[in-house]
């Protein structure tokens, strides 16, 4: 990565929108036992912020929507960065936002709403409402109980199919939570990586049968490969 070009895309089925991925500070937690992504991290603020100019400049506001990705959540991007985005979101008339964060920045993300210009949809890696597989196999660190906590603060969960020790049933009721409490979702079917953590073919099988409706929701993307999003 470094490129500007890997960092800004187009997604112009469901929720048309542009999506810039920026750089970022560390994740806080950095410790999900799935998660390798947190290479594309930096310490050197200026650098970082320079950087994520360059990719903000490609932003034209064609669909009045602006998605912002970083390795992690938001609350790690260089301050100066979320200043950029705010004078872009004015400059190119950007009507809604899209920013990610951790369960654990909850407390932050209503001054962020109040900081941003425009109305922001936040997303959160929720991977499984199923507590024991999300703390203890995940090692995801967000210890909410039910969705509905979830749903107080977080507009758009991402749900994670088709991992080792997942069951139906426990897919079964992440679907049904996602449709249930909340307006937004996206659903990523897991990729093996460099971690330990492995795709369950079968269940992935069983998943996009049993669940091919949900690639005609309007409201749920499905990601089926990493980089179905065009960017990274
Ligand atoms: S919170 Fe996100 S970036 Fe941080 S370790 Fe977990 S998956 Fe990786």
């Amino acid at each position: 990565m470094g490129v500007p070009e890997e960092r800004y895309s187009r997604i112009t089925n469901k929720n048309q929108r542009e999506i810039c991925l920026l750089r970022g500070f560390p994740c806080a937690w950095g410790k999900c036992s799935f998660c390798d992504y947190i290479d594309d991290n930096g310490r050197d603020e200026a650098a970082m912020v320079s950087l994520n100019r360059q990719v903000l400049k490609r932003v034209t506001g064609e669909f009045g929507v602006l998605e912002v990705i970083n390795s992690g959540s938001c609350f790690e991007l260089p301050k100066e960065t979320l200043k950029d985005v705010e004078q872009i979101v004015r400059e190119k008339n950007i009507e809604k936002l899209f920013f990610e964060a951790h369960w654990m920045y909850r407390k932050h993300l209503a001054p962020m709403r109040r900081q941003m210009p425009v109305p922001i949809v936040f997303k959160i890696g929720v991977e499984t409402f199923d507590n024991e597989f999300r703390q203890k196999v995940l090692n995801k660190h967000a210890g909410f109980t039910a969705p509905q906590e979830v749903a107080e603060y977080f507009d758009s969960p991402c749900l994670m199919v088709g991992v080792k020790g997942q069951t139906r049933e426990m897919i079964a009721r992440d679907i049904d939570c996602l449709k249930r409490y909340f307006k937004l979702g996206t659903v990523n079917v897991y990729n093996n990586n460099t971690t330990p953590i492995r795709r369950d073919e079968e269940l992935v099988k069983w998943f996009m049968e049993e669940y091919r409706w949900l690639f005609d929701d309007p409201d749920v993307e499905v990601l089926y490969e990493i980089t179905d999003f065009g960017v990274g």
